[in-house]
């Protein structure tokens, strides 16, 4: 190497030995840092566990100044100073979370020129004393984590990061790189628009987490399928269990503890020191597995998670993959298992029916779950459909349920017909709606109470359908609510027809169907399907 070579890649590749202590830059990380380290925008999409973080630690210690980051992950930032600070890192942060003391001490550090690193939540810019602060500091770039919260279309909007629009304006030379590991084409679009980050580097990897397989199971006993898993695929091993309410996860963590797998409740109504003693028993133990909400595992850095399991349904595909994407980082093979029935979308449909908001943002919440649902009804390849969702293209992947055992698709235009012509006439010639257990038992001629209650049996279409099982009509019901030919509403789940019914009751539509490929049952009952 002569010495007049530019000095810049050089300088990183010895921050990166010297503190960090790793070899060499993985994938772009390189490319991405030397663009900021030269003053350059970057919008950086990398999956989870790709090594977003040096991609601005690093300009931030080469620059000269502070790097400021933009994280709306607040319980994280002091385990983020830890940790830079026991890389010999000088770093701080700003959030709602101190008191006026400790706010002031890192404000000193920053002015004084003792930091390279200062972490702040998006809500402190809307303060005018920190912008104030900040303009009397030196600023060596901007970073804003967790960018797709820009994003109104995607699944994690946060009002207040629609202000980092105005760091370009307030402050034009300083170099802003904004990173996200979940983002559709169009909210990639969008995180550029948005903070106006026009002449920015767009690297985007890919996608793809090879080591991680792909499962999505009808739902007949969740705990008891879980156990199973657990048991059979995963004995010993730490994996994340997600559940959509705190009283399930509760439950669940006590079923498992009573057949013998430790594990450990997560949720935003645990008493803060249960709540961090339990996410650092999972950091540190092995094979500890934490039943959580959503709330857990944002940022949390632990590589060998061998599985994450869903007992319920995530209202998004985003939502989905970031979960499943905390499996696996040290890039052995891991499961990602999800378990999801006709209750799963019953319940959303009504929080999306009840959820604040203007009819757009429920169109936006509607749109989340009908891709979900077409990613649990697929016949092709999860994986495939995944990357293709996130606008990336792979082949059949080899390393999923689809590709393992591929499903049958069969013709389902007439069960169809059937179904909605019998919710047409219930609708119709009875003013009445229900939801699937009466559909299904009228269909099958059942004379239960009900039926007699309602003197269904002397509908047409009763028993019509004796030709499929009961859960085979819970199958064909979820396939035409993803297929958006049904929908659900209120609080029993009622079925009603859509617009696009009429096309399949008209006969001038096939429907194709996914037949659920013999699995090993589990001895017991069926609870929700
Ligand atoms: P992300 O924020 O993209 O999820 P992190 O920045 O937390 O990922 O990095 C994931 C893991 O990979 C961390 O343990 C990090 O230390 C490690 N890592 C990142 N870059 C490298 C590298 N160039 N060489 C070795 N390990 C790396
Ligand atoms: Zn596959």
């Amino acid at each position: 190497m002569t010495e007049t070579t530019d000095a810049l890649p050089t300088e990183a590749l010895e921050v990166l030995r010297r503190t960090f202590g790793y070899d060499a830059f993985r994938g772009e990380q390189g490319d991405i840092i030397d663009t900021v380290i030269g003053g350059g925008d970057a919008l950086v999409l990398m999956p989870t566990g790709g090594g977003k973080s040096l991609c601005y630690q690093i300009p931030s210690l080469v620059r000269s100044g502070v790097g400021v980051v933009i994280s709306p992950l607040i319980a994280l930032m002091q385990d983020q100073v830890d940790a830079l600070t026991a890389l010999g890192v000088r770093a701080g942060f700003l959030n709602s979370t101190q008191d006026f003391e400790q706010r002031r001490e890192v404000e000193q550090a920053f002015l004084s020129g003792e930091l390279d690193l200062l972490y702040l939540a998006p809500e402190r810019l809307r303060v005018e004393a920190t912008t104030r602060l900040l303009d009397q500091g030196k600023i060596a770039l901007f970073a804003i984590d967790e960018a797709h919260c820009v994003s109104q279309w995607g699944h994690d909007f946060r009002p207040d990061y629609l202000m980092l629009s105005e760091l370009h304006e307030r402050w034009p030379d300083v170099p802003r790189i904004a990173l996200t590991a979940t983002a559709t084409e169009a909210t990639h679009q969008e995180i550029a628009t948005r903070l106006n980050l026009t002449d920015a580097k767009h690297f985007v990897a890919s996608f793809d987490r090879p080591n991680i397989h792909y499962r999505i199971v009808p739902k007949d006993n969740p705990q008891r399928q879980l156990l199973d898993l657990l048991r059979t695929e995963h004995p010993g091993d730490a994996g994340i269990v997600y559940c959509l309410s705190r009283n399930s996860v509760e439950k669940t963590a006590a079923f498992l503890t009573q057949n013998g797998i430790e594990a450990v409740p997560y949720h935003a109504g645990l008493d803060s020191r249960v709540r961090s003693r339990n996410q650092s028993r999972f950091l540190r133990e092995d094979g500890l597995v934490v039943v959580a909400t959503i709330a857990f595992g944002m940022g949390i850095d632990k590589p060998d998670v061998r599985f994450v399991a869903h007992l319920d349904l995530p209202k998004s595909v985003e939502g989905y993959y970031q979960e499943t994407g905390r499996a696996g980082r040290d890039g052995l093979p891991s499961t990602a298992w999800l378990a999801y029935g006709l209750q799963d979308v019953v319940q959303q449909r009504k929080m999306i029916d009840t959820s604040e908001g203007d009819l757009a943002h429920r169109r936006r919440l509607s749109a989340h779950l009908d891709a979900m649902l077409a990613l649990c009804e697929t016949v092709s390849c999860r994986r495939s459909q995944l990357l293709a969702y996130f606008g990336q293209h792979g082949d059949a992947c080899g390393n999923c349920d689809t590709c393992n055992t591929p499903p049958e698709s069969w013709d389902g235009t007439i069960p169809a017909q059937k179904l909605l012509s019998t919710i047409y006439r219930l609708q119709h010639e009875r003013n009445q709606k229900f939801g699937a257990g009466q559909v299904i038992d009228i269909l099958l001629g059942k004379e239960t109470e009900k039926v007699r209650q309602f003197r269904h049996e002397q509908l047409s279409v009763f028993g019509i359908g004796t030709e499929l099982k009961d859960t085979e009509w819970r199958g064909v019901i979820r396939q035409l609510l993803a297929q958006r030919f049904l929908t659900v509403e209120g609080d029993y789940g009622t079925l009603v027809l859509t617009d696009d019914s009429a096309e399949v009751l008209g006969r001038r539509r096939e429907v194709m169907m996914r037949r659920e490929p013999e699995r090993t049952k589990s001895k017991s009952r069926s609870s929700s399907g």
